[in-house]
């Protein structure tokens, strides 16, 4: 699968278990964001590479895979999930070379899959149809539920292999086969899971993998033979790619981006809440879709919980990412850096003020790295495009909030709907926050949590579709309706009965 060329490591597409050169010779670099080095590099997929991706994907639809039985689907789903946490420290490795995020995280991502390939394997024969009882007694009316077809899986880069499997489990486990396009950014650690996949026992065919960027993507969502999209990432890319899919009519589930509000109310544990919400933004340095980067905090506690903010996102230790020690690394590319550093440029602007942190960080030994220090900001008003836009970085806005009509409104205030975090200890605040707040996860007391037995998924401009949870397997099947007429008796309307 790959080869060294002078220093870069060279990588082909992966198709039908064979490494594939590039159609048109076209070649990416990888650089390490940590040191700004490059270190591999990748096919720039056009359509012939695409196209022969998919025509595997498609020879294992009505082949090997769609010949399996789905108990036997879903024991090689499990057993493809033992392989990859076998494998979890080769592939962090991959991904913290790629995206600068910490090893620790990037290797607990790799090793909780096996939980997801468990659980949807374990879905696999659990699929069933149901019979309809219709007015015409004599008829037998049941459905079938089957697999789309070839679905294009494609995510970013912040959690490769965490993102990949969360679109790829239930896909699978409902009899579909993948073209898989990850993030240029890191695109090493998906020829690993395909590699994987066959050592389990996957056929050849069934997960495929073509690298590139935008054109890649193009050409997969393009492709008349994929019958779904996957979509994993910002919201600008869904929108493109739901009118893309659209115009061709293939359906698209959308994994999209957030500015996800985390709520202090005044009888809030505040140890607990300065915890949340700080690792809610800070934690792998804000890259996460499910980032709380917009923090709305009581007037009671106001003061006091934002000087704790403060202290605490001035003593977050940046670094590499490989060391055990090391809170935070960098940005995972030099225009996430510059975004972060644009954001926050403006909002200051804007009449921001910036508490803590704002400007490119120095590490000894890392100069050329991309970091950026932990940032928290107020006094934002609200139509700063801070508290409307991702950041994808570690930059928190924090605001006062007098009471509960207030916040939810403030809340509410943002075209994305991912999650939101409410930290109080009054139970009845609490539900009732749950239900008015507009997104698809409400963290009470606690933030970050995910499972792969609870849908996820977003609100408003946040997505389309769930991931997680038995939702997630419906989002990959299509339901057949069977008639039977079982009496004898003629129906024919043109046979005149006297
Ligand atoms: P991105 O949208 O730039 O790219 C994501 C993937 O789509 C990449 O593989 C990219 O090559 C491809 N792509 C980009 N434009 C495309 C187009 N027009 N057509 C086809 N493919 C295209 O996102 P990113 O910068 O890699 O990742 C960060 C974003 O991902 C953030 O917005 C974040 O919130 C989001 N995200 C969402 C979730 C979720 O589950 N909701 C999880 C992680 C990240």
């Amino acid at each position: 699968m790959q080869a060294n060329t002078q220093k870069l490591v060279a990588y082909g597409n992966y198709v039908a278990g064979q490494t594939l050169p590039s159609a048109a010779g076209q070649m990416f670099a990888s650089v390490n964001p940590a040191t700004g080095q490059k270190w591999a590099q990748f096919v720039e997929s056009g359509t012939d590479d695409v196209d022969a991706a998919v025509q595997a994907a498609r020879s294992a639809l009505s082949g090997p895979w769609g010949a399996l039985s789905p108990t036997r689907r879903g024991r090689l789903l499990m057993a493809w999930g033992e392989k990859i946490a076998e494998e979890a420290e080769n592939i962090a490795r991959l991904e913290s070379a790629q995206n600068g995020k910490l090893l620790a995280e990037m290797k607990a991502q790799a090793n909780v899959v096996k939980e997801w390939l468990y659980y949807f394997g374990g879905l696999a024969d659990k699929v069933e149809g149901r019979v309809v009882p219709i007015e015409r007694q004599s008829v037998l009316n049941y459905t079938l539920r089957e697999p789309i077809g070839v679905v294009g899986v494609i995510v970013p880069w912040n959690s490769p292999t965490f993102l990949t499997i969360m679109s790829c489990a239930p896909a699978m486990a409902a009899g579909n086969t993948i073209v898989l396009k990850p993030s240029e950014v890191t695109s090493a650690s998906a020829f690993e899971l395909a590699r994987l996949a066959e050592l389990a026992g996957i056929p050849p065919g069934v997960i495929n993998v073509v690298t590139g960027g935008r054109a890649a993507g193009e050409a997969l969502v393009d492709h008349e033979r994929v019958a779904k999209i996957c979509f994993t990432g910002s919201d600008a890319a869904g929108r493109a790619i739901a009118a893309r899919a659209g115009a061709r009519l293939a359906g698209c589930t959308l994994e999209l981006g957030g500015k996800s509000p985390n709520i202090v109310f005044q009888d809030a544990s505040v140890d607990n809440a300065v915890a949340g919400v700080l690792s809610g933004i800070f934690a792998a340095a804000g890259q996460t879709c499910i980032a709380g980067s917009r923090a709305y905090i009581h007037e009671s506690l106001y003061d006091q919980v934002v000087e704790r903010l403060v202290q605490r996102a001035q003593a977050i230790k940046l670094g590499d990412p490989l060391r055990a020690d090391t809170q935070m690394g960098p940005a995972a590319t030099a225009a996430q850096l510059q975004k972060n550093l644009t954001m926050v440029a403006r909002a200051v602007d804007g009449g921001a003020e910036v508490l803590s942190g704002g400007k490119r960080a120095q590490v000894s030994g890392m100069e050329q790295g991309y970091f950026f220090e932990p940032t928290i900001l107020h006094r934002l008003k609200a139509d700063n495009p801070l508290m409307h836009e991702e950041v994808f970085g570690p930059v928190l806005a924090v605001t006062s909030f007098r009471d509960e009509e207030e916040v939810v409104a403030l809340a509410n205030n943002t075209q994305f709907g991912l999650a939101a975090g409410v930290w109080t200890r009054d139970l009845s605040r609490a539900h009732r926050l749950a239900k008015r707040l507009q997104a698809g996860t409400i963290w009470i007391n606690t933030y970050r949590a995910m499972a792969c037995n609870s849908p996820f998924g977003g609100y408003k401009s946040s997505g389309i579709g769930r991931v997680n949870g038995i939702e997630a397997v419906d989002q990959f099947l299509q339901t057949k309706s069977v008639w039977c007429e079982t009496s004898d008796e003629i129906q024919d309307p043109f046979v005149l009965k006297v």
